[in-house]
């Protein structure tokens, strides 16, 4: 942490500061110049809040240098994380994993008609929410636990891995025999007691951005699942909310390879809630492999007009096919490929 002095701060003030760095373990070293005392805190404090210095008596400002999160900073595994699944599949390598299906498992017919389009299309993982989050209590809520058994039994017959979201801890257990890939969605980003269970399982998780959520936020939720034990975390941007209503969400292309500089971990891309618009999630999911995103996940329905849930941003099957196509092309500019 760097502390620096106001100009006219006196002995005392700058006495105090210093006693309450040594307080809370940090050793420093103080640079007097003509004007403005600088007090450089070296050190690692368990906890401490560089906004307590900021408003101390005689501070101009306080910078905090090394980052809150320990687990999920790239320095605590510079090479990256690679997460292992089911039939070779691995997150965080040289290939981008693709993830598809409906928002929604609704019926056994439609979950393994879009079990068998997303096989067609190449990708590897079948995603489909049984418990749904939805904005409206009145809106459908998903099929529990009879989705989640649908869900499995469609993606085992198509060689697939299962993602699906899980709301809260009382579904944790029942969902482990049916989950490969553990969806913690948008609105629990920030739900702490989640995520320390779900750091206290082994199965991996792909971990949305909230809404608002700022990188440094995102980075801190990761850490609760990490500090449980759980290193096998993906990190997903799925768009944040501004003022622009033209799309639903607004895809923040930017975070992606920022977060690839600030963690180890895979960073996962969802432009059918970045940006809410069939015809805009091919092109985001373009940018979003260019920028460095190590798996996509996407929406597409069987018959998206009759969706249950988000049918205006899911593709046509068809659509699915031909977008995996352009990232076979796309994806050995930026040294990846694409199965
Ligand atoms: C979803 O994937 O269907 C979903 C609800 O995602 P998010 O949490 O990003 O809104
Ligand atoms: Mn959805």
């Amino acid at each position: 942490m760097i502390v620096a002095m106001q100009d006219q701060a006196t002995e005392k003030q700058i006495q105090d500061v210093i006693e309450r760095m040594v307080e809370l373990g940090f050793n420093v070293h103080r640079t007097t110049g003509t004007n403005q005392t600088i007090l450089a805190g070296v050190g690692k404090p368990a906890h401490f809040d560089v906004v307590e210095f900021k408003v101390l008596v005689g501070v101009h400002d306080a910078y905090r240098i090394s980052s809150p999160y320990k687990l999920a900073g790239r320095s605590f595994r510079p090479e990256g994380t690679k997460i292992k699944f089911r039939n070779g599949v691995v997150i965080g390598d040289t290939e981008v994993a693709i993830m598809s299906g409906p928002c929604s498992v609704e019926s056994r017919e439609q979950i393994f008609e879009s079990a068998k389009q997303v096989a067609a299309s190449g990708a590897k993982f079948l995603r489909g929410g049984a418990y749904k989050p939805r904005s409206s209590p009145y809106s459908f809520q998903g099929m529990g636990v009879e989705g989640l058994k649908l869900m499995r039994e469609a993606a085992d017959e198509n060689g697939l891995l299962v993602v699906t979201e899980v709301m809260e801890i009382a579904q944790i257990e029942g969902m482990l025999p049916y989950v490969d890939l553990f969806q913690l969605g948008a609105r629990n980003m920030q739900n702490f007691n989640l995520l320390r269970e779900i750091g206290n399982t082994r199965t991996p998780v792909l971990m949305k951005r909230g809404i608002a959520a700022t990188i440094e936020e995102v980075l801190l939720s990761a850490e609760y699942i990490l500090a449980g034990g759980n290193y096998d975390v993906m990190i997903c941007e799925r768009g944040i909310r501004t003022y622009e209503t033209y799309t639903r969400n607004t895809m923040d292309i930017s975070a992606i390879p920022v977060l690839k500089k600030l963690t180890h971990l895979p960073i996962v891309a969802d432009p059918s809630h970045g940006v809410g618009i069939r015809e805009f999630v091919p092109p985001m999911a373009l940018a979003a492999v260019a920028a460095g995103a190590d798996a996509l996940i996407m929406e597409m329905h069987p018959n998206p007009d009759k969706a249950m849930s988000d049918g205006a941003q899911s593709l046509y099957p068809e659509q699915l096919i031909k977008l995996v196509e352009q990232l076979r092309k796309l994806a050995p500019v930026v040294g990846r490929t694409v199965a």
